[in-house]
C-alpha cells in the first residue's frame, strides 16, 4: 500500500483467529480487502494464538472445507471420536460416541497456534487482499460513503478508505467504542486455567468432561498424544492453584480429574482466562460490522465462540458475494442493505447461543424439563453433538435460522 489515501471495499480490524477467516472467505469474491492486525502474524504471538486449543464442530469442518482450509487444518487436527461425561455426584456418566451419532467424529481439537498458521498461509498470496500488521487503528470516521480510518505503521500515519469496516479487534473492541455500542456484560465469578498435558493412558479420541464443585474440567484429545485441559475454578482458587509449583500442580489435576486416563505424567505453560460473556447491543454502524468476539464472546469452556463466529464470517461473505454479483451500479459492500441484511440473519443465531450457554453455566438447565441432562453434555460438547443441538434447537424455537451457504457445504457463489 502507499503511504496514503489508499482505498479498498473491506477494512478487517483485527488478524485473529475470526479476522483471518473472514480475510480468507473474502479472497474467494472479487472484493478488495485490507486487515489490519497489532501483532506480527508471524511470530503467532498473539492473544488468540497461544497455548489454547479451540474444539471445531462438524458445521466450522464444512466451512473451513470450502474455503480450502480443512486440508492443512486436519493433518493438526484430532478427531473426537468419543465425549464421556464425568459424574461427580449429579450426573450419572454418560457417553457420546460419533459411531451411534451416525457422524465421522463428534468434532476435533487443535491448537490455536496450528489453526491460525492454517488461516494465515493462504493470505500471503491471496487475491485481492493486503495486509498491514504490526499496525493499528488508531481512528476512523464512518461518512456517506465510505469509513476512513487511520492506521498507525510503526509510526508512521496511513489513511485508508474503504467501503465497510469490520471489526474482528475482540471482546474488548476499540472500533465498537467508538461507536458507542452498549454491550451487556456477565461476570462469572470464574477463570479457566489452560493447560496441556500428556498421561498414561492415550486418549484415543476421547475427550472428558468432569464437573467439580467448583466448575467443569474439560480434557480434549489434541494431536501427538496430548491433552487440551480447561480447568474452571472460583476467581482465588484459581490464583491459588496457578502459583503451584508443577508437581503440586499436576496432583491437584489429577484429584479432580481422577485416574481415567492414568497417571498425568506432564503438564505444559499453564495460561489465566477471566470467564464473562459480552454481547454487544448492535451488531452495525455506520458502514461498520461487528464480528467474533467484538459482536459476542460467550464462557469460554462452552467451545463455541469460534464456531458461532465462523457461521458470522459465512454469512458476511456471502452477502458481500451476492451484492458484488448483483447487476447495475458498482457493488457497494458497506451499503445500508448489507448492514442490515448482516445484522437480521446473525442477531438471532447469536442470541441464543449466548443465551443458552449463560443458562448452562447459570444452571437453569437443570430446572428446564430436557436439559438437565443438556447441561452436562453443553459446556463442551453441546455444539459437537447432533442429538444435543436438536434438543437445543426445540428449546429455542428453531435457533439454526437459515445457515449460510459455506456452513450448508456449498460454495460462496
Ligand atoms: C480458554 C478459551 C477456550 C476456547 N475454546 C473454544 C473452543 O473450543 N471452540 C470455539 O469455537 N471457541 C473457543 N473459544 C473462543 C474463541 O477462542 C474465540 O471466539 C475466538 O478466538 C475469538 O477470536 P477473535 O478473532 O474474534 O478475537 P481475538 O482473538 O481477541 O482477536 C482480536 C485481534 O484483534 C487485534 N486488534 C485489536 N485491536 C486492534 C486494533 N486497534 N488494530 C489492529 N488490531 C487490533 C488483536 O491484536 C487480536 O489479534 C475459547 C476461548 C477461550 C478464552
Amino acid at each position: 500500500m502507499t503511504a496514503s489515501g489508499d482505498s479498498c471495499d473491506v477494512l478487517i480490524v483485527g488478524g485473529g483467529l475470526v479476522g483471518s477467516a473472514l480475510a480468507n472467505a473474502l479472497s474467494r469474491i472479487p472484493v478488495r480487502t485490507v486487515l489490519v492486525e497489532a501483532h506480527d502474524p508471524a511470530a503467532f504471538a498473539q492473544p488468540g494464538f497461544d497455548g489454547r486449543a479451540t474444539a471445531l464442530a462438524n458445521g466450522s469442518r464444512r466451512i473451513l472445507e470450502q474455503l480450502g482450509l480443512w486440508s492443512t487444518i486436519a493433518g493438526d487436527a484430532e478427531p473426537i471420536d468419543s465425549i464421556h461425561i464425568g459424574e461427580q455426584g449429579r450426573f450419572g456418566a454418560a457417553r457420546i460416541r460419533a459411531e451411534a451419532e451416525g457422524v465421522e467424529a463428534l468434532g476435533y481439537t487443535i491448537e490455536n497456534r496450528a489453526l491460525g498458521a492454517a488461516l494465515w498461509k493462504p493470505l500471503e498470496d491471496a487475491p485481492g487482499f493486503a495486509c498491514l500488521a504490526p499496525a493499528k487503528l488508531a481512528t476512523f470516521t464512518g461518512g456517506n460513503d465510505a469509513v476512513t480510518a487511520e492506521v498507525d505503521v510503526g509510526g508512521r500515519a496511513l489513511t485508508i478508505r474503504a467501503r465497510l469496516l469490520i471489526a474482528a479487534d475482540g471482546a474488548r473492541s476499540s472500533v465498537r467504542r467508538s461507536l458507542q455500542i452498549p454491550v451487556r456484560e456477565n461476570d462469572y465469578g470464574q477463570r479457566a486455567i489452560i493447560v496441556n498435558m500428556t498421561t498414561e493412558a492415550a486418549l484415543a479420541g476421547r475427550a472428558f468432561e468432569r464437573f467439580t464443585p467448583q466448575g467443569p474440567l474439560a480434557v480434549l484429545p489434541l494431536a501427538r498424544g496430548r491433552a487440551a485441559v480447561v480447568w474452571t475454578l472460583g476467581h482465588a482458587e484459581a490464583d491459588r492453584v496457578m502459583a503451584l509449583g508443577d508437581a503440586a500442580f499436576r496432583d491437584e489435576l489429577q484429584a479432580a480429574f481422577g485416574y481415567r486416563l492414568g497417571r498425568i505424567e506432564r503438564v505444559g505453560r499453564r495460561a489465566l482466562h477471566t470467564l464473562s460473556r459480552v454481547r454487544s447491543d448492535t451488531l452495525s454502524d455506520r458502514r461498520t460490522l461487528l464480528v467474533g468476539n467484538a459482536a459476542v464472546s460467550l464462557h469460554p469452556v462452552a467451545g463455541q465462540g469460534f464456531n458461532l463466529a465462523l457461521r458470522d464470517v459465512a454469512t458476511i461473505a456471502e452477502i458481500i458475494a451476492d451484492d458484488t454479483a448483483s447487476p447495475g451500479d458498482r457493488a457497494d459492500a458497506g451499503s445500508a442493505q448489507v448492514l442490515a441484511r448482516y445484522g437480521e440473519w446473525r442477531r438471532d443465531d447469536q442470541r441464543k447461543v449466548a443465551w443458552f450457554t449463560h443458562g448452562l453455566i447459570r444452571g437453569f438447565g437443570a430446572r428446564a424439563p430436557g436439559l438437565g441432562a443438556l447441561r452436562g453434555l453443553g459446556l463442551v460438547a453441546f455444539d459437537l453433538v447432533p442429538g444435543a443441538k436438536a434438543l437445543l434447537a426445540r428449546h429455542t424455537m428453531g435457533m439454526a435460522g437459515r445457515l449460510p451457504r459455506l456452513a450448508r457445504g456449498l460454495p460462496l457463489s
